[in-house]
């Protein structure tokens, strides 16, 4: 037996009508904002994540699935879906098109961590991208439609966190108070935190290390410097969550550390998703396309992870429709009657109702027990004297009454019954 690789899950028949409202609900909150799907390879060239994502960030530096093709490319499977939607905007020539732009994606991503729950190797994603609007409106759009995703799933312990981190302007200042806060207490914090230091010192506040978090508590906060543009951006933003009712906390340790992120970043996080807390993460990342392309191009979204969101569904208990069993199941007795079952079953396919045979050769009774299994609505029975009439024995699994029904009459009986 060859095992499943670390970190990877299967999603089994019985449960994938999980993942299906997952993603039905995803697809229908951003069509009701008016995003329509893109999809983009499951591998590109490195070189986009290593721009697109920036090499001081985790997932380059130690979390990328990386190897070389047989034309000797080094490709990586996509860790995330923002690079590769930025590139298939320009390189599509999508920035001459109409604005605002607006897609989501439904994805799996690849990421080499240390699996665990709520983290794995390959996992999937829910993500929105809307380019073209600098304006606080599109960050609340954006905000709105993660916040709206997840009311749909009926998820109630799921809070908002928001922050702002400014723009390149204000920010060369906050760095220059964060160097100097932390520069006495380098020698405490983690090697990570010391390279960070002379990259990009505002990573530092997001460390998860239980000793540099003791530092960074009382390091200067970014919102203590944002200039007036960006206040009045942030305020905007408030503004507009306030006003749609969406609730929020400021938390000034979200800092999603990127050059080309600014501005407004969010996380939304329940407690059931395990110790790492974020199912959804997003921001405005107006540098993005710009370094990406040559023409700047303002643009705000997020990402959602799909199995940290499961476990969330299941430990807040949240309604998922099951989904249902098989309409009709045709139970044959002999050669002919088998025969006949087996034309009625595609008639009624056909017709749009979903239909099973016996393909295990069994008996009545045990095909029975079998149809009660699956969750059969309807079991038509068709024996000798069922041929001979030209109508079959119609069982209600539902509340075990029965009723003779004509073959021809069969497809119309069931869709009257079914509703
Ligand atoms: P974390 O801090 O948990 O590592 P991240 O900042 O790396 O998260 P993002 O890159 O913002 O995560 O991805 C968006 C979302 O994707 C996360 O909020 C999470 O729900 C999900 N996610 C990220 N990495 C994994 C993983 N390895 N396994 C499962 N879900 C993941
Ligand atoms: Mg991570």
């Amino acid at each position: 037996m060859i095992n499943i690789p670390k970190g990877t899950k299967d999603v089994l028949p019985a449960e994938v009508y999980l993942w299906h409202h997952v993603e039905d609900t995803a697809r229908k909150t951003a069509e009701a904002f008016s995003f329509k799907e893109i999809r983009t390879p499951v591998f590109e060239h490195t070189e986009l994540f290593a721009r697109g994502v920036g090499d001081t960030t985790d997932i380059v530096n130690k979390e990328m699935y990386t190897f070389l093709d047989k034309g000797n490319r080094s490709i990586t499977l996509r860790p995330e879906g923002t690079a590769g939607v930025a590139r298939a905007f320009l390189g599509n020539g999508l920035a001459g098109g109409a604005m605002p732009f607006k897609a989501y994606y439904l994805i799996s991503a690849f990421r080499y961590e240390r699996p665990q729950a709520g983290r794995l190797r390959e996992f999937h994603q829910f993500g929105a991208e809307l380019y073209g609007a600098a304006g606080a409106t599109a960050d609340a759009e954006i905000i709105a439609l993660a916040d709206s995703f997840l009311k749909n799933l009926g998820l109630k312990n799921v809070s908002l966190q928001i922050n702002s981190i400014g723009c390149k302007t204000c920010r060369a200042e906050y760095h220059k108070a964060l160097k100097a806060y932390f520069a006495p207490h380098l020698k405490e914090m983690c090697a990570d935190c010391n390279a960070r230091f002379e990259k990009n010192p505002m990573r530092m506040i997001d460390c998860k290390e239980e000793g540099c978090k003791k530092i960074t508590a009382n390091a200067p906060r970014m919102l203590d410097y944002l200039c007036d543009d960006c206040k009045a951006h942030f305020e905007e933003v408030k503004n507009l969550l306030n006003a749609a009712n969406i609730k929020y906390e400021i938390n000034p340790s979200i800092v999603r550390g990127l050059d080309y992120y600014s501005r407004t970043v969010f996380e939304f996080t329940s407690e059931a998703a395990g110790a790492q807390g974020t199912v959804l993460g997003g921001g405005r990342y107006d540098g993005l396309l710009e370094q990406m392309g040559e023409k700047a191009v303002p643009a705000v979204g997020f990402a959602a992870g799909l199995e940290r969101l499961l476990m969330v569904i299941a430990a807040e208990n949240a309604p998922v429709p099951e989904e249902k069993g098989v309409s009709c199941y045709l139970a044959g007795m002999d050669g002919k009657s088998r025969g006949q079952a087996f034309v009625l079953a595609s008639e009624l396919r056909k017709a749009g109702i979903s239909a099973e045979v016996d393909l295990m050769e069994r008996s009545l009774k045990a095909q029975f027990k079998y149809a009660d299994k699956i969750g059969a609505r309807f079991v038509a029975v068709i024996g000798e004297s069922e041929l001979n009439e030209g109508a079959a024995e119609v069982k209600d699994m539902k509340n075990s009454s029965s009723e003779r029904v004509k073959f021809s009459e069969l497809a119309t009986y069931l869709k009257q019954k079914e509703n």
